[in-house]
C-alpha cells in the first residue's frame, strides 16, 4: 500500500516563513496570498490527490489505456477524477478571471500541482497539459480565439495538447513535415503524422484542442517556416457545441515503460481544419510559452515522484526488520533491527530528504518569479524575474528529474526485492519519473540550453545576478555558526562552478564539442550551488524556532546535503575541466561507417 502526506505544511513554511509571499514586491494580490489561503487551498488539493487521484494510480499502471474504433478509453476511475478536478476549478486555479479561472498566483497552482502529480502522475498531466495550452493561447491568441478557447478549456470540457514531435524529428523541430494549407476563408487544412503525444485522445473530455507545430505551404525549411495552429478533435459550432469529426485520429497507442494511465498516442491530421494561433513563422516562439510552462511542470514531477518515493522508502525502513546496526543492537527486544539503523539504508533516503524540500523552494521561487515577470507593474521587477526564470528553467527541468528518478531508484533500492515487486508501488514510481528526464526536451538539451543560452544570455546577466544574490545570502547568514560553516562549503563550491564556467566558455570558444562534452555536468554544478541556496534560505526561516522538530530535521536534511550531495560538485567540475578530445576522437566502433 502506498502512502502519501500531501506536504502542505512545507509549502506554508516556503511561502509565508521562507519567501514571505505577503511583502514580495510585484507579486499580483500577494496582501491576500494569506497562509490561511495556503492552507486552505492545499488542503483541499491534498484531498484530491489522496482520495481521488492517489487510489486509482496502481490499477492506472496496470490497466493503461485501450484503443478501439471509438477512440481511446483510459482506465477505470480515471473520467470520474478528472471531472473531480475540473469541477473544483483546479484547472483554472491561476488563470485569468476574466475567462472563467480563479486569479490565484501561479505558484500556488504549482503546488497543487506536487500534490496531484505525485498521487498519478498519468493523469495529472491531463489537466497539466491543458494549462499549458491556455497559457499558449492566452499568451498568442486573437481576442476571438481567448473568449472561444479559453472557457471551455478552464471549464475542463475540453482539454489541450502539445503535437511537435514527428516520427522523423524530435529534438530538430526544423524538420518538421506536416503541412499547413490555406484554404481560403482564414483556416488551414493540416496534414501529416505526429507521434508521441501525450493525451493526444481520451475519453475525459468532450473535445481536445490540439496545438499543433506545422510548416504553411511554400514557407522556408527550418525552425523559422514554422507556425502553430488550433486543431479541435471535433469541429465546434459558433455556440461551442460539437461538430463533425475534424480528420483527427489516434492510429496508435503507444506500449511504454511508465504512465501508463496516460495515452501517448500517434496522431494522423488529415485535412483537419485548423486556424493559426499567432504569427505565421513564429510557431515555435509560442510553442515556447507552452513548453516553458511544461518544462517547469515536467520539474516538478521530477521533485513529485522523489517525494513520494522517499515517504514511502520511509514507512518501510521503520518496519522492515533485517540483520544488526553496525554499531551494535539498537532494538534487542527483536530478532532483528529495523533497516533504519542501517547507514547505508539512511544514506539512500537521505539523498531524498536532501533533495526535496531544497527543489520545492526552488520551484516555488520559480513560479513565483513567472507570476512578477507576466503581472508586475514595474519593468525593472518583471525584467529581474523573467531573467531569473528563464536561468532556472533548465536547470528545474533537467537537474530536478535526473535526481528525482535517481532518488526514487534509491527509494526503491531501500525496498530491496520487494521494491522490484509491483504490490509496494514503488517500482512503478522509478518508471514513471523516466519520462521525465526524455521529454519536454531531454535533459542534455536542457544543458546545451543552459550553457549556450542561458548562461551567456544579455552579456551573462542573470548569470551574475545568480551570482552575486547566493554571495549575498552567504555573507548575510555567515554569522549563524551551522550556517556560515554551510555557508563557507557553498561559497568554495560555487568558486569552483565559477572557474569551471569560465574554461568550459573558453574551451567553447575554440572547440564546441569541450562544451557540449561539460554540458550537463554545469548544469548539475549550477543545480547543486541553487539547491545549497534553498537550505540556507530554508535554514534561515527554520532556526526562528529553534526547537521545532520540523527545524531538527531540516538542519540534518541540509547537513546532508551539505555534507555529502554537493562535494559531487568536485567531481563534476573536474569533468567540467575536461578537454573532449578523446571522446570525440575517431572510435573504430562507435564510428564505423
Ligand atoms: C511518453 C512520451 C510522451 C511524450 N509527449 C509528447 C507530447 O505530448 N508532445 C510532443 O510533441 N512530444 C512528446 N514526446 C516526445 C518527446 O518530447 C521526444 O521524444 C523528445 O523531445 C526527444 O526526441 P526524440 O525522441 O526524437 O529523440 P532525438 O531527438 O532523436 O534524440 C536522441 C538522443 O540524441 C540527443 N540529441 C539530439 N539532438 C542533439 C543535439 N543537437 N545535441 C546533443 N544531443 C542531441 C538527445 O538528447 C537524445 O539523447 C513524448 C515522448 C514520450 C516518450
Amino acid at each position: 500500500m502506498v502512502h502519501y502526506q500531501a506536504p502542505i505544511g512545507s509549502y506554508a513554511f516556503l511561502f509565508h516563513d521562507v519567501f514571505a509571499v505577503e511583502h514580495l514586491p510585484g507579486l499580483p494580490g500577494a496582501a491576500d496570498f494569506t497562509r490561511d489561503t495556503t492552507e486552505a487551498v492545499l488542503e483541499e488539493a491534498g484531498r484530491l490527490a489522496t482520495e481521488r487521484f492517489l487510489p486509482l494510480n496502481s490499477a492506472g499502471d496496470r490497466i493503461g489505456c485501450t484503443r478501439s474504433k471509438d477512440g481511446v478509453t483510459t482506465p477505470p476511475g480515471f473520467k470520474d477524477a478528472y471531472d473531480a478536478f475540473a469541477q473544483g476549478g483546479w484547472i483554472g486555479l491561476a488563470a485569468d478571471p476574466a475567462y472563467g479561472g480563479q486569479g490565484l498566483p501561479y505558484a500556488l497552482g504549482t503546488a497543487v500541482n506536487e500534490l496531484v502529480t505525485a498521487a498519478n502522475m498519468a493523469l495529472a498531466m491531463v489537466p497539466g497539459l491543458t494549462m499549458g495550452a491556455i497559457a499558449a493561447i492566452a499568451a498568442n491568441g486573437s481576442d476571438e480565439q481567448k473568449q472561444f478557447y479559453l472557457p471551455h478549456m478552464l471549464s475542463g470540457r475540453w482539454t489541450g495538447t502539445m503535437n511537435l514531435t514527428e516520427p522523423q524529428c524530435g529534438t530538430d523541430l526544423g524538420l518538421i513535415r506536416t503541412r499547413a494549407t490555406p484554404k481560403g476563408d482564414g483556416t488551414y487544412r493540416i496534414n501529416g503524422a505526429k507521434i508521441f503525444i501525450s493525451a493526444g485522445d481520451h475519453d475525459l473530455a468532450d473535445n481536445i484542442i490540439h496545438l499543433v507545430l506545422a510548416r504553411i505551404d511554400g514557407a522556408p525549411a527550418g525552425t523559422s517556416g514554422l507556425s502553430l495552429f488550433i486543431v479541435p478533435k471535433f469541429k465546434i459550432g459558433a455556440d461551442g457545441s460539437n461538430g463533425a469529426p475534424n480528420g483527427v485520429t489516434c492510429t496508435a497507442v503507444e506500449h511504454k515503460m511508465g504512465i501508463h494511465g496516460n495515452p501517448t498516442c500517434a496522431m494522423a491530421y488529415e485535412d483537419s481544419v485548423g486556424t493559426l494561433l499567432g504569427q505565421e513563422g513564429k510557431g515555435l516562439a509560442g510553442m515556447f510559452v507552452m513548453m516553458n510552462e511544461a518544462r517547469l511542470g515536467v520539474g516538478v514531477q521530477g521533485l513529485a515522484l522523489s517525494d513520494i518515493a522517499t515517504q514511502n522508502a520511509i514507512h518501510y525502513a521503520r518496519d522492515r526488520v533485517q540483520g544488526r546496526a553496525l554499531s551494535g543492537q539498537r532494538e534487542p527486544g527483536s530478532a532483528a533491527d529495523p533497516i533504519r539503523r542501517h547507514a547505508d539504508v539512511r544514506r539512500m533516503i537521505y539523498n531524498g530528504l536532501g533533495f526535496n524540500e531544497a527543489a520545492r523552494a526552488m520551484i516555488v521561487r520559480a513560479a513565483l518569479d513567472s507570476d512578477i515577470a507576466h503581472h508586475a507593474s514595474d519593468p525593472e521587477l518583471r525584467r529581474k524575474a523573467a531573467d531569473r526564470l528563464g536561468l532556472l528553467t533548465p536547470i528545474i527541468k533537467g537537474v530536478f528529474t535526473d535526481r528525482g528518478f535517481q532518488n526514487a531508484v534509491d527509494a526503491q533500492q531501500v525496498f530491496g526485492g520487494h521494491g522490484y515487486i509491483a504490490e509496494w508501488g514503488v517500482e512503478q514510481f522509478v518508471r514513471d519519473a523516466r519520462i521525465a528526464m526524455i521529454y519536454e526536451g531531454t535533459n542534455g538539451i536542457q544543458a546545451l540550453d543552459f550553457i549556450g543560452r542561458k548562461m551567456p544570455a544579455d552579456g551573462g546577466r542573470a548569470l551574475k545576478a545568480f551570482i552575486t544574490d547566493v554571495m549575498a545570502d552567504i555573507a548575510r547568514t555567515s554569522a549563524d555558526e551551522t550556517l556560515g560553516q554551510f555557508g563557507r562549503a557553498l561559497a568554495q563550491a560555487l568558486g569552483a562552478a565559477q572557474k569551471a564556467a569560465f574554461v568550459l566558455a573558453e574551451n567553447g570558444k575554440a572547440n564546441p564539442d569541450d562544451a557540449g562534452a561539460g554540458a550537463l555536468d554545469m548544469l548539475h554544478v549550477a543545480g547543486l550551488i541553487a539547491l545549497g541556496q534553498m537550505w540556507l534560505l530554508i535554514l534561515e526561516a527554520a532556526l526562528r524556532t529553534p526547537e521545532a522538530p520540523e527545524t531538527q530535521a531540516r538542519l540534518l536534511n541540509a547537513q546532508f546535503f551539505f555534507e555529502r550531495i554537493l562535494p559531487e560538485t568536485r567531481t563534476r567540475v573536474a569533468r567540467i575541466m575536461m578537454p573532449s578530445a578523446g571522446m570525440m576522437a575517431f572510435h573504430p566502433v562507435l564510428d564505423a561507417a
